[in-house]
């Protein structure tokens, strides 16, 4: 037998049996959000190691008698090693312990579950995983994003940002086109994961959140798009614990909780409005399309609109004051399919000046004109693509794209 008898005084254990190590999943943040195995297991644990992660208040569950054994981050930073661990709890359970090791979320997803199991069983030590309710899929609920969704999303992919966004200096692997990426352990990657997830083909518009102490009372969101998510993240201070999530189910954040996205729900960062600014013309689809793609670049209820050149509506003031109506303190301008000519060189930047000679609070910059923009290229690459493989679909016969 592996297990000597039990020596520990087990008070209150009616049965002092062989130890054992039970890890659980103490989920994302929320005590309430732990499950009722896990509650059981914890009110019969002589011992219980824990770290930063896993909610303290739940070593409340735990009887007076039993030990608790702190393992996160020091003040330094410097976390106990794995390997001192897992010797604590092998000790223990040698001498007839009901060991609890509490891991934040799930224990199999990033906690280095796997490792402790396979430590474990190498010294013979008797064990058994309490799931928990994990942080990638409850803490975007709990901001009012589902991870999947019939219209936005059919899949979600998992990664932590070590492993995501690839190593410093190597092309490696890239993102999949379609699902949810959520990353954990993301935060001081940021860029590096955006740029991943351009190069893997998302668009620069593609909605972005960072949550923050996700089901905490002090939780908070930080939401943007690809383009200007790791600008974001920084101005904010954004700190870890927090998951980055991105796809088009960020959007619906806006829609099923939009008390959530409004003034005065709490901290949030607030999103600079957009103003794509366009020549005007006679061709009614050319204003939809660019009025559409003006709404789609909104993200969580941000103020997005198309502004023509005169004498087509609406024009920049107009867009300017509907703007300041909504309570947008800045403005971003994107001249859109403007070459770099004397409307972007003066006229735009004319409109600005009056703008913020009426609205001296609003703080307004123009951006450099599409022209040239690297995106450019990829977009009229991928466009050429499509034409190819139409033509090869139809044996090389003429179609029309
Ligand atoms: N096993 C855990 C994940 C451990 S990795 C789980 O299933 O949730 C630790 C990372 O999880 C953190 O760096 C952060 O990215 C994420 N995380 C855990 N709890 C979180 C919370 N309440 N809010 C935001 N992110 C959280």
């Amino acid at each position: 037998m592996h297990h000597p008898p039990s020596t520990a005084s087990g008070a209150g254990e009616p049965t002092a049996q062989t130890g054992k190590v039970w890890l659980i999943g103490a989920g994302p943040g929320d005590p309430e959000l732990l499950t009722l195995k896990g509650k059981r297991l914890l009110e019969a644990a002589d011992s219980v190691f824990y770290d930063e992660l896993a909610n303290a208040e739940l070593l409340g569950f735990a009887p007076a008698h039993a030990e608790r054994l702190y393992v996160g981050k020091r003040a330094n930073s410097h976390s106990v090693p794995q390997r001192e661990i897992v010797d604590w709890m092998v000790e223990r359970v040698r001498q007839g312990q009901q060991v609890v090791r509490l891991k934040g979320g799930d224990p199999f997803v990033f906690g280095r579950g796997g490792e402790e199991v396979r430590q474990l069983t190498a010294a013979g030590v008797d064990w058994e995983v309490v799931p928990g309710i994990s942080s990638g899929f409850a803490v975007p609920a709990a901001a009012g994003i589902p991870v999947t969704d019939r219209e936005a999303a059919s899949s979600v992919h998992f990664y932590t940002g070590h492993a995501a966004g690839g190593d410093a200096g190597s092309a490696t692997a890239g993102f999949p086109k379609e699902g949810t990426l959520v990353i954990f352990m993301g935060v001081e990657r940021i860029a590096a994961i955006v740029a991943d997830a351009l190069r893997s083909g998302r668009p620069a518009t593609t909605p972005v959140a960072v949550i923050e102490r996700g089901t905490r009372p002090d939780q908070r969101v930080t939401i943007g798009m690809l383009a200007d998510i790791a600008m974001r993240a920084k101005e904010a201070g954004v700190r870890t614990p927090a998951l980055i999530v991105i796809g088009d189910v960020v959007r619906l954040r806006a829609e099923f909780r939009p008390e959530l996205t409004q003034a005065g729900a709490g901290p949030q960062t607030p999103l600079p409005g957009i103003i794509l600014m366009a020549h005007g013309s006679s061709l009614r689809t050319w204003h939809e399309s660019v009025d559409r793609l003006a709404s789609e670049l909104a993200v969580g209820g941000q103020f997005s609109q198309a502004a023509y050149l005169e004498p087509a509506h609406p024009t920049f003031a107009e867009v300017v004051e509907q703007a300041v109506a909504a309570g947008v303190a800045e403005i971003a301008v994107v001249p859109y399919f403007l070459a770099q000519g004397t409307h972007v060189v003066n006229d735009i930047p004319e409109l600005i000046k009056a703008a913020r000679e009426r609205h001296p609070h609003l703080r307004i910059e123009l951006s450099f004109c599409l022209e040239g923009h690297p995106a450019l290229r990829t977009a009229v690459l991928s466009r050429a693509g499509e034409a190819l493989a139409m033509l090869r679909s139809h044996n090389g016969e003429a179609v029309a794209v």
